[in-house]
């Protein structure tokens, strides 16, 4: 298995034969106005995406439009499915993030080969509530700093002149955030791949807005039924959501999908998440993850509050084999 063709957008940015998707949504010349309804905004952004006029150094971009977009998106907070509609100005929904703050920035090294090192943005506030959360320090509390946009877009450049290969976008979860990372990406100018790593409960509204942004999904695939997600995450209608947004990410660009074996969710989660990925994104990228260790509120679970045996992990490696799935580990 080859990664440089599963991943072949990133790789092309990475060898610097194509260009990162931002940068070519910012010589995509648009015509907008601030008075434009929301549906003849979204009509303009969807006819841009599909029929681009690029030119040099446009008026406005395609970039600017999904910022006008989201600007308005976060005054009536839809960014994620569980739909707040809070005004983010003044009000924190369910993720607990207003504005964006940073709990902490840096050049990753712990992530897949192909990544790293990974200028990683961890913002805190999450979508999800998990339970046995890795990150619950950062995800469940409203930690860290606000950076300027144009500050941050000067950290990547310096992160980029260090090594870093991507700019990782993550938490919590960077849905809530997702304004203010057009508005970062809008100062800066590196040919570097944007990552987008999520656990892609996003509303259709905010895979749109990443459509022609993002170009690698890192994907966390945690449950194959609702039940599971309910009792362990806090949320609803887990399978449609998650399945939907795959299936988008997967028609827009590389994606890279992460499954965290948990003990005792082999049969319940592992195995249908895998056949669904073998049946409708058969050429992602699959890291199956054996690092669960029981974190946050695990111990009052009965089945999470263990370390996964290396026999779990080894039983859904096989099932990935027999599927023929593009896996690493
Ligand atoms: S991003 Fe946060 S405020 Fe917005 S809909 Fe989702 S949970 Fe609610």
């Amino acid at each position: 298995m080859n990664w440089r063709n599963i991943l072949s957008r990133y790789a092309r940015i990475l060898d610097g034969e194509e260009e990162a998707r931002y940068l070519t949504a910012k010589s995509i010349e648009v015509e907008f106005s601030k008075s434009d309804d929301i549906q003849t905004l979204w009509k303009i952004h969807d006819k841009s995406l599909k029929e681009p006029r690029i030119v040099d150094s446009p008026e406005k971009s395609l970039l600017d439009l999904k910022i006008e977009i989201a600007d308005r998106i976060f005054r009536k907070c839809e960014f994620c499915e569980r739909r707040c509609r809070v005004d983010r100005t003044e009000q924190r929904g369910a993720c607990g993030v207003k504005e964006a703050s940073i709990a902490s920035e840096f050049l990753h090294i712990g992530e897949e080969y192909m990544l790293i090192p990974s200028y990683t943005i961890f913002f805190s506030g999450c979508t999800f509530h998990c339970v046995f959360c890795q990150n619950w320090d950062i995800s469940q509390n409203i930690c860290g700093i606000y950076i300027e946009p144009q500050r941050l877009a000067e950290m990547i450049k310096a992160r980029r002149a260090q090594g870093a290969l991507n700019v990782n976008w993550v938490g919590g979860d960077p849905t809530p955030n997702l304004p203010y990372i057009l508005k970062v990406l809008k100062f800066c100018d590196e040919n570097i791949p944007q990552i987008w790593n999520s656990n892609m409960y996003c509303s259709l509204e905010t895979m749109k807005l990443l459509d022609g942004i993002i170009d690698l999904y890192l994907t966390d695939f945690k449950y194959g039924n609702d039940r599971c997600a309910e009792r362990l995450s806090l949320v609803k209608k887990y399978m449609e959501i998650v399945e939907r947004n795959h299936r988008i990410a997967y028609s827009q660009t590389d994606m890279l999908i992460r499954h965290l074996v948990m003990p005792n969710h082999i049969r319940c989660c592992t195995e249908p998440i895998l056949k669904w990925i073998s049946k409708n994104t058969p050429q992602a990228l699959v890291n199956i993850m054996a690092q669960y260790r029981p974190e946050y509120k695990a111990y009052k679970y009965d089945d999470i509050s263990r370390p996964l045996k290396m026999s779990e992990h080894g039983d859904a490696l096989e099932i990935a084999k027999e599927l023929g799935l593009n896996f690493i580990y």
